[in-house]
């Protein structure tokens, strides 16, 4: 297993391994309980107006200089589509309307989630401003992509370059 914690969160005792539920967990002697470890989890957002798609240019590594949609985690006590919205919103600047669900895509690359939740928006309000860890943000159009950085955002930008991605 690899080891992800060394301490309980709860007692400050220290982790020991058991199998627990069919696998090798980290586990409290103290509190006699397995310490269970989820997946961190993102949302991305695609954004097309007048036929071209909303992207943002990344400030900060993984992918720095590179071009994604507007992106960023789930708060642990957050809806997904309220995530959607503000990430939106500190990237971008834009008030958007979550419309419809696209995908959900695993971890395939060097991005920091595990899973990440696709989402399609209109734009409701708001002008085009680079925010939070965005360097700037474009609009493009199909023939004139730029360089593009993780799997979800290369992935849903190439099917709507093709006509394939039904927003
Ligand atoms: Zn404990």
């Amino acid at each position: 297993m690899t080891r992800i914690a060394n301490y309980c969160a709860i007692c400050g005792g220290s982790l020991q391994s058991k199998r627990v539920s069919g696998r090798m967990r980290p586990f409290c002697a103290s509190c006699d309980m397995p310490i269970y470890f989820d997946p961190k989890v993102a949302v991305v957002v695609f954004i097309e107006v007048d036929d071209r798609v909303l992207l943002i240019q990344r400030a900060v590594d993984p992918g720095k200089g590179k071009w994604a949609l507007p992106a960023g985690f789930v708060d642990h006590d957050e809806a997904p589509e309220a995530a959607a919205r503000r990430e939106t919103l500190e990237e971008t600047h834009l008030q958007v309307r979550i419309d419809k669900l696209l995908a959900v895509f695993p971890k395939r690359d060097h991005g920091l989630a595990d899973i990440i939740i696709a989402y399609s928006a209109k734009v409701l309000d708001g002008e085009a401003l680079a925010g939070d860890d965005a360097a700037a943000v474009g609009f493009f159009a199909r023939d004139n992509l730029p360089p593009l950085v993780f799997y979800p955002s290369i992935t849903l930008t190439r099917l709507w370059s093709q006509g394939e991605l039904e927003l």
